[in-house]
């Protein structure tokens, strides 16, 4: 009796995991033509000031609204494009399209704006990627100041010697770099002071908590203070209500994102999103 029930536990499990590899291997092949058949997009979120609330730029998510499998998270299909070695094409897209969208977003804007692209460690260990930004930045025309690169921190510890010069390179051209998800990857703190970033980003995990959770609260409060000290700015992530937001103006947040201000829209839609924005003329109202 014992024994049956072990046995269809694990193949339970066994079956599971079946299921789990099955979609592996259709994310694989489906994402290897998924570019050409457009079923790739990005949508946007903004980055606002925290003391005004006043749109401060985007952050560009990819998205794949795949005609077999129906969309599917980038958690899933990112990590598999660095694997079947494609994200170097899904990365140039991302910038392409951002970099675009950004010049007609500002079009609705009576303020200048800016975009964060993410990138991947796959993209960065490449060097190809600093003619790519520059390639990208010349054929837009857009300021490169205005670009900002998102890396995320657990993979810049990984390889401090190999970034570093790409890191510098991308930097010669003028965009902006930023370590994203920090506080989640094996922190350490000397990196701050060692890679070229002007922006951290603290994660989602620690803003989500940080009105019920004091040791959170403390973290995020000291992070502030830290990034401050070193010159850097602060965006908080995962800002989903006003109570979370108040306490980050207290602690001197410069700048925040999350589904308080806007989910990630649709080009589209953030347009709208804009023009509900802007300040209205005397005669309309
Ligand atoms: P990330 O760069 O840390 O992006 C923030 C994630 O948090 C996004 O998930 C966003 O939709 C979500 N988010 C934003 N505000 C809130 C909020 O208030 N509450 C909650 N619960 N979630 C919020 P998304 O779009 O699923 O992207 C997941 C990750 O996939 C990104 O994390 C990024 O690492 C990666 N990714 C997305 N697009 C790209 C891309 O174009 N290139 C690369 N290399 N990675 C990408
Ligand atoms: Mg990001
Ligand atoms: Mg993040
Ligand atoms: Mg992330």
């Amino acid at each position: 009796e014992a024994k049956n029930r072990g046995r269809s536990c694990y193949s339970f499990f066994d079956h599971e995991l079946d299921e789990r590899n099955k979609r592996l291997v259709e994310i694989q092949s489906e994402l290897r033509n998924a570019l050409e058949r457009k079923e790739l997009f990005m949508v946007y979120q903004t980055k606002n000031h925290i003391h005004d609330e006043r749109v401060y730029g985007f952050e560009a998510l990819m998205r794949w609204n795949s005609g077999k499998l129906g969309m599917v998270r980038p958690d899933e299909f990112i990590e598999v494009a660095e694997d079947i070695g494609i994200i170097d094409q899904l990365g140039e897209f991302a910038l392409v399209q951002a970099c675009a969208d950004l010049q007609r977003f500002e079009s609705y804007s009576s303020e200048p704006l800016t975009m964060a692209v993410n990138v991947s460690m796959r993209q960065l260990t490449n060097s190809d990627i600093i003619a790519t930004v520059s390639r990208v930045l010349n054929e837009s025309g857009l300021e490169p100041a205005k670009l900002e690169l998102e890396i995320t921190e657990s993979l810049l510890a990984e390889s401090m010697e190999e970034l570093q010069p790409i890191l510098n390179g991308l930097l010669q051209l003028g965009v902006t770099l930023s370590i994203d998800d920090f506080g989640t990857g094996y922190s350490s703190l000397s990196y701050l002071t060692r890679f070229p970033v002007s922006t951290l980003k603290i994660d989602r995990c620690f803003v989500t908590n940080i009105v019920s959770n004091k040791s959170d609260a403390t973290l995020t409060h000291t992070v502030v203070g830290m990034a401050h000290k070193l010159g850097l700015k602060v965006v908080a992530e995962g800002i989903e209500d006003a109570d979370q937001l108040a306490l980050l103006r207290v602690y001197g947040c410069d700048i925040g994102q999350g589904y308080f201000f806007t989910k990630p829209l649709e080009f589209v839609d953030m347009v709208e999103h804009l023009k509900q924005q802007q300040p209205q003329p005397d005669w309309a109202i």
